[in-house]
């Protein structure tokens, strides 16, 4: 594709011989954000994209110099081979792709709120996006948004021309849903009716959010949890995923996939993948009898549902996406049943201690399981990417399941190879050990991954019994 990842600029390269690259600070999906000191001795942001499509309606976006607070102006814009660079003053800013979830349901319908009112300022300009994702969102250090080097789709001439849906608001849902707490379910709810096309305008959106407000802000949770993804330092694209999802008042599912296909398929797989198995466990719970073998039928159906939709779609389009599967199914908050595909992994952190839940599906999973290899070996072992079982290549599939009973205080970790193929497991050990606190917990275990190499996409949840 000829619009795949650059390679970065190094340091001290010299840009339109003004602008000094002091470092690359943040490589997201589609930006590149770099830090450069200008000939005015300050310190500016830049953000730099690479795929070509969308470069002139940006480029007609930045000339008509829109003013609103919502919305981050550059103040230049240029390309150099063949990357489009926005540039601001730098001053502190963070990316709203680097919050871990989740977040407070005020702070989500803050956000939903404000997300609302700029695309709406932006569509009464005739400018329309083509999708919204958490790294065109930065948060300021008072924890408002703003938007910056947005996805522009097209620019009506004339605004008051009725448009057709918002595409934009299926994106907003799906990423703000993402921070819901797994317990908000009325929230979650609420925005998946976003993301199914429910609100014609962004305007109409934001009032209906509004709505929200009394019946959902206040309510608090227990700070058990926390999960967060990331693209890495060498990959274009994160093709892992991760969701949870309340299945009733006593059971929930948390689930990590990391899928594969290249674009146009890892990303579908893994994303298809964790909608279908949470849509599909919800489903069946309310059917369910209590018995072990109930869950695990339940797991069972859930996996094979998730599957064949993952199947069906790679058939549809001609492509051998796949994907991997972990899930911790947990019921009265102490019962837990894991159930894998691949080799994303489960851990069990107990009495400081780290022990591996879920069995690898891979070939040198195959091996160590057979004293070929050490664990140690077959994590830095060229052939330790291939899978003998992934969701989506056959249309039957056998999962594993592995009851669990949770005591208070143990922690289960969800992850993908992003984390364990880059740091050993004592490594896991000593963060979790170090960070009781779930959310400071996967902070540093990606912080980890990067340090150890950041060659893949690294996803990461952590579930506390309470
Ligand atoms: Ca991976």
């Amino acid at each position: 594709m000829a619009s795949s990842r650059p390679e970065f600029l190094p340091n001290g390269t010299c840009l339109k011989e003004r602008y000094t690259i002091e470092g690359l600070v943040r490589i997201v999906e589609g930006r590149f954000f770099y830090l450069a000191k200008a000939d005015d001795a300050r310190l500016y942001l830049l953000s730099a994209r690479w795929k070509l499509e969308r470069f002139d309606a940006y480029m007609t976006f930045s000339s008509m110099n829109l003013q609103h607070p919502g919305i981050i102006t550059p103040t230049d814009v240029f390309i150099h081979n063949d990357q489009l660079f926005s540039v601001i003053p730098y001053s502190s800013e963070g990316l709203l792709i680097d919050e871990v979830a989740p977040l407070s349901n005020e702070r989500v319908l803050h956000l939903a709120q404000r997300l609302a009112g700029i695309l709406a300022f932006l569509h009464s300009s005739g400018v329309h996006l083509h999708h919204l994702t958490n790294a065109n969102i930065f948060v300021n250090p008072d924890g408002t948004v703003r938007l910056f080097d947005p996805e522009i789709s097209h620019i009506d001439e004339d605004p008051k021309k009725p448009s057709e849906r918002s595409s934009e608001l299926r994106s907003l849902g799906e990423l703000l849903r993402r921070f819901c707490n797994v317990d908000a379910e009325a929230l979650a709810d609420f925005l998946e009716t976003v993301e199914s096309g429910t609100y014609p305008t962004p305007a109409a959106f934001g009032r209906a959010v509004e709505q929200r407000f009394d019946a959902v802000a206040g309510i608090q949770y227990q700070p058990i949890l926390a999960a967060t993804t990331d693209v890495g330092l060498v990959r274009d694209l994160n093709e892992d995923n991760w969701g949870w999802s309340k299945l009733s008042k006593n059971a929930a599912l948390y689930v990590v996939a990391d899928g594969m296909g290249g674009h146009d398929g890892g990303e579908i797989a893994s994303e298809l993948a964790v909608r279908t198995i949470c849509q599909v466990a919800r489903e069946r719970e309310s059917l369910r009898k209590s018995s072990n073998e109930a869950l695990e039928n339940l797991l069972d159906e859930s996996f094979q549902e998730a599957n064949n939709t993952v199947k069906t779609n790679a058939e549809v389009k001609g492509t051998d996406m796949g994907t991997t599967l972990v899930c911790l199914l947990l019921l009265d908050e102490h019962k837990g049943f894991v159930a894998n595909v691949g080799d994303s992994r489960a851990y069990l952190f107990r009495s400081d201690e780290l022990s591996q839940i879920s069995e690898d599906h891979s070939l040198v999973g195959k091996m160590v399981e057979r004293g070929k290899l050490t664990k140690e070996e077959a994590r830095i072992h060229p052939h330790s990417n291939i899978l003998l079982r992934t969701v989506g290549t056959e249309r039957n599939i056998d999962i594993d399941v592995f009851p669990v009973d949770l005591q208070s205080g143990d922690r289960v970790l969800l992850c993908s190879d992003g984390l364990w193929g880059e740091i050993p497991d004592e490594k896991i050990g000593d963060i979790l050990l170090n960070n009781p606190d779930p959310r400071t917990a996967v902070r540093e275990l990606v912080h980890a991954a990067h340090l150890g190499g950041g060659k893949d996409n690294v996803t990461v949840m952590v579930i506390k019994a309470p």
